[in-house]
């Protein structure tokens, strides 16, 4: 087993080619043989080491994929152009026509509605369940199942889920477990709690700087070198590569997640508990009135804290559209979406980033329209960033006339 994950991080240790701190940057699309032979090896997957074109892999994506494999636990991984394209191409490299996914019902809207609107076409059904609950995950299970997946923490509703328990439903039903763990990144390794994939979009806490897309697929060995395969891999295939420039500004920022995770969860756990101090409906995974706090904490990496995302329920859209305005104003943060920025990124899950959800489903897994997810910043004054929020969602509720506590 892995030590602390972000000691695996701090391990590091690649050098440029002429002693650089950092590695060369390959800034070559394809890469020269000695001989014709060891091409053809190459290409018949018979020869390891060797680059080929950097659409199936390059040293820069190597390097970052290598120390998020090392992050996640698992043997390999591979960097992808974004984290939906990470997402697409592991549902479909492990499902095929006829095949049938368990999804958790809370997840990021782009993958719902993949599942629930494209996937359909190539004859690949997905049931939508609550992953909190085991039986339900269970029973959805039929004898096309491939493959289980769900969030670490799901988007936006914060639910946790109980990794050893889904994991021992797939491995007794022989499907892929899948986990997106975007939002909790050196928190949680799902891999050492059974997980067989893990997901990133890199986009978020891990680049934390909000200026490039990003994902990864954390598992075996055998699966990501499936996902690289020339004639079979959708790596490969559907042509999703990270640039080998991003990659390597993704690695250096990887460096100093450990401190950035520490002070988003930090500031977090503070202002979830003052709002709630105040009478307000938040959700936040440290707070412990969440419903999983005790299953978080006994899977949690120590000393990173229950990480940067907390919501709380304004009541009505209207209330959340002034007290979001009104804080990007004050310079409190912008009104965005995505997460993991040094900047406090807030949004209304319902009309945003979970808008592809119908209005019923919302309504069934208790999404109100007036509930702002907030990715809180790297604030160095906490306390008085909270006095500010305080002071505009007070005057939100007067110009609106509708208070948002509980
Ligand atoms: N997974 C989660 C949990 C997300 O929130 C998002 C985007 O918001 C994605 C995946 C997709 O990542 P990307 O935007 O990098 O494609």
């Amino acid at each position: 087993m892995s030590k602390h994950p972000a000691q695996d991080i701090q391990n590091l240790q690649y050098f440029g080619e002429f002693g650089g701190v950092n590695p060369s940057i390959s800034d070559s699309s394809t890469y020269t043989f000695m001989t014709a032979k060891s091409m053809r090896d190459t290409f018949e997957g018979n020869a390891s080491g060797c680059y080929l074109y950097s659409r199936q892999g390059s040293p820069s994506n190597q390097y970052l994929s290598s120390a998020l494999a090392k992050m996640e636990n698992t043997e390999s991984a591979t960097v992808f152009a974004s984290g939906i394209a990470a997402i697409t191409c592991t549902i479909l490299q492990v499902c095929k026509q006829g095949d049938h996914i368990v999804a958790s019902r809370t997840i990021y809207g782009g993958t719902y509605a993949f599942l629930k609107n494209v996937l359909p076409k190539f004859g690949i059904y997905t049931t939508f369940v609550d992953f909190t609950n085991c039986s339900m995950v269970n029973s959805a299970i039929t004898e096309n199942t491939k493959m289980l997946y769900c969030e670490s923490i799901s988007n936006p509703l914060l639910e946790v889920v109980n990794f050893r328990s889904v994991s021992n439903l797939s491995r007794t039903n022989d499907v892929k477990f899948v986990v997106d763990n975007t939002f909790s990144p050196l928190m949680l390794q799902p891999a050492i709690h059974g997980a067989d994939i893990v997901i990133h979009s890199l986009t978020k806490f891990i680049n934390g700087s909000s200026d490039t897309l990003g994902g990864v697929v954390c598992a075996s060995t055998e699966f990501i070198e499936g996902l690289k395969d020339v004639n079979t891999g959708l790596a490969m295939l559907l042509g999703q590569t990270l640039d080998s420039y991003r990659a390597a500004s993704i690695l250096k920022n990887l460096r100093t997640l450990p401190i950035r995770m520490q002070k988003h969860s930090e500031n977090a756990q503070y202002l979830a508990e003052k709002f709630q101090d105040l009478g307000y409906k938040v959700v936040y995974p440290g707070l412990k009135n969440h419903p999983q706090h005790k299953l978080l904490s006994t899977m949690l990496s120590s000393g990173i804290g229950y990480g940067g995302i907390m919501t709380i329920d304004f009541g009505s859209l209207q209330n959340a559209n002034a007290i979001m305005e009104m804080m990007q104003h004050q310079n409190l943060g912008y009104l965005a979406v995505s997460l993991g920025f040094y900047k406090t990124l807030f949004s209304a899950s319902g009309t945003s980033t979970s808008s592809e959800i119908s209005e019923e489903e919302r309504k069934n897994m208790q999404l109100s329209d007036g509930l702002v997810r907030f990715s809180m910043g790297l604030d160095h004054d906490i306390k008085t960033t909270f006095q500010k929020m305080k002071q505009v969602v007070e005057m939100a509720e007067h110009d609106t006339g509708v208070k948002a506590d509980s």
